[in-house]
């Protein structure tokens, strides 16, 4: 893939990203992706790792947890750097939903449900 029709595609992948998250009422923040993967989301040392090291192992901190999650933390801290803020919660009403149905209701042969 030559470097035009590669920048293309990021271009268009931006453009997707972009209209699918404010359509879901969030916001597109595209971050150098420089170092995610070896530096520590904990404490910010950089700890060399191979493609074949699935884990991160911080020899400072201690912290350990699987590589691509300690990327994606890396990522997020960096997004949220970027002047996205902090993260907000908003408080969401919970309620337990309720079967639309009561399991007696259901009949064992109807249900594909063998008879012990
Ligand atoms: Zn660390």
């Amino acid at each position: 893939m030559n470097r035009n029709t590669f920048d293309a595609a990021w271009g268009k992948a931006r453009t997707f990203l972009t209209y699918k998250a404010e359509r879901a009422g969030c916001q597109f923040v595209a971050v150098n992706p420089e170092y995610t993967t070896q530096d520590c989301f904990r404490c910010g040392t950089r700890v060399p790792k191979t493609l074949s090291d699935r884990m991160h192992i911080c020899p400072v901190c201690g912290y350990t947890e699987n590589r691509d999650l300690n990327a994606a933390f890396n990522i997020r801290k960096k997004a949220f750097s970027l002047g996205w803020g902090t993260p907000e919660y908003k408080p969401v009403e919970i309620r337990i939903s309720t079967p639309a149905y009561t399991p007696e209701q259901v009949l064992i042969g109807e249900a594909g449900i063998p008879r012990l």
